[in-house]
C-alpha cells in the first residue's frame, strides 16, 4: 500500500506584497501549501494566493494584526484548522517607520518592539506547541523551521557605499565591485541604505551577484563589456561617463578611507544632495542640522 504524506504547509507573514509574496511564491513552487498572512492589503494577499494556488494547488489568507497579542496567539491555530498542520513559519512581516531623536517615543519603540519581535517569538511558540502536540499523537518525530527576516540595517543613515563593504551585508563584494554596482543601478553612493526599496535592494543584490559570477574565472575584472576597459568608472577620476559625459570623481570615503569613484552626472536615485558637502566629512554639514545640533541643550549649556 502506498502512504502519500500531505504537502508540509508554511506560513509567510507579510505576504501580500514584496518580499513576503516573492518568498511565499518560491515556496509553493517548491511543493509547499502556503498560509499567506496580511495585516490591510487584502487584495494583494488575494493576489499572492492565486499566483500560489497557480503553483501549487492549496494556498489561502490569514489577517492577523501582529501587533496584538490576542491576533498572534490565534493566527497559528486557524492555520492548523485550515490545513490539519503547520510545519514552518517565515517572519518575514515588519513594521518600519522612520523616527529619530526629536520625535521618539515609548509608543512607536512598543508598536516596533510587538510586531518585529514580539509576533516572531509568540509563532515560534506556538509552532513549537503544535509540533510537540503532533509528535505525542504518535506522529513520527514532526519537525519544524522558524525563519526571521530582517531587511533592516542596523544604522538607516549608514551610506550606501559603505554599507556594500560590510562583509554582514554582502559577502564577496570588494571596493572595485561596490563602485560598479553603484554605477550600474544608477544609485548615488551617498544614499541612505534605509532609504532604499525592496525592489532597489534587489536590483543592488542581483547586479553584484552578475558582476562577481561572470568574473569568476577572469584574473581581469570586467563589469561593463560595452565600455572599453571593461570597468565603466572604478580607476576613471576625472574621465568622462560613458553613460552620461559628466566627470567621474574620485574620493576617499568612510572609516577606512577607501577609494570611491562615481559619477555625480547619472548617479543620482536617492542622492540625499542637501544633506551632503563636497568633500566627505562624518558631521552633518545641512546648515539646518547644524544648527539644530547646536541648539541641544547639552550644547547650547557647554557654549
Ligand atoms: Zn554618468
Amino acid at each position: 500500500m502506498q502512504v502519500t504524506t500531505p504537502a508540509p504547509v508554511v506560513l509567510v507573514t507579510g505576504a501580500a506584497k514584496r518580499l513576503g509574496r516573492e518568498i511565499a511564491l518560491a515556496l509553493a513552487a517548491g511543493g509547499w501549501r502556503v498560509a499567506v498572512h496580511y495585516r490591510s492589503s487584502e487584495q494583494d494577499a488575494i493576489n499572492t494566493v492565486a499566483a500560489c494556488a497557480g503553483k501549487q494547488g492549496d494556498s489561502a489568507l490569514f489577517d492577523a494584526d501582529l501587533g496584538n497579542e490576542t491576533d498572534v496567539n490565534g493566527l497559528l491555530l486557524r492555520v492548523v484548522t485550515r490545513f490539519g498542520q503547520v510545519d514552518a513559519v517565515v517572519n518575514s512581516a515588519s513594521a518600519f517607520e522612520q523616527d529619530d531623536a526629536a520625535s521618539f517615543c515609548f509608543a512607536t519603540l512598543e508598536k516596533h518592539l510587538r510586531s518585529n519581535t514580539g509576533a516572531p517569538i509568540l509563532l515560534a511558540q506556538a509552532l513549537h506547541a503544535h509540533l510537540a502536540s503532533r509528535n505525542a499523537k504518535g506522529e513520527n518525530l514532526a519537525r519544524g523551521a522558524v525563519v526571521n527576516l530582517l531587511l533592516g540595517y542596523p544604522d538607516p543613515s549608514a551610506r550606501l557605499a559603505e554599507v556594500l563593504l560590510d562583509q554582514r551585508v554582502m559577502c564577496g563584494v570588494g571596493n572595485v565591485y561596490r563602485c560598479e554596482v553603484l554605477w550600474a543601478t544608477e544609485l548615488s553612493p551617498y544614499a541612505p541604505v534605509g532609504a532604499l526599496s525592496e525592489h532597489d535592494a534587489i536590483r543592488v543584490v542581483n547586479t553584484a551577484a552578475r558582476m562577481l559570477r561572470s568574473n569568476l574565472h577572469h584574473a581581469k575584472r570586467i563589469t561593463e563589456p560595452s565600455v572599453k576597459g571593461g570597468l565603466a568608472v572604478y580607476g576613471r577620476n576625472v574621465q568622462r561617463c560613458s553613460r552620461c559625459a559628466d566627470t567621474i570623481k574620485c574620493r576617499r570615503m568612510g572609516e577606512h578611507l577607501r577609494l570611491l569613484y562615481w559619477c555625480p552626472g547619472c548617479q543620482t536615485h536617492l542622492d540625499p544632495k542637501p544633506e551632503r558637502s563636497s568633500d566627505d566629512t562624518p558631521m552633518d554639514p545641512h546648515p539646518a542640522a547644524q544648527r539644530w545640533i547646536a541648539d541641544l541643550p547639552w550644547n547650547r549649556d557647554a557654549g
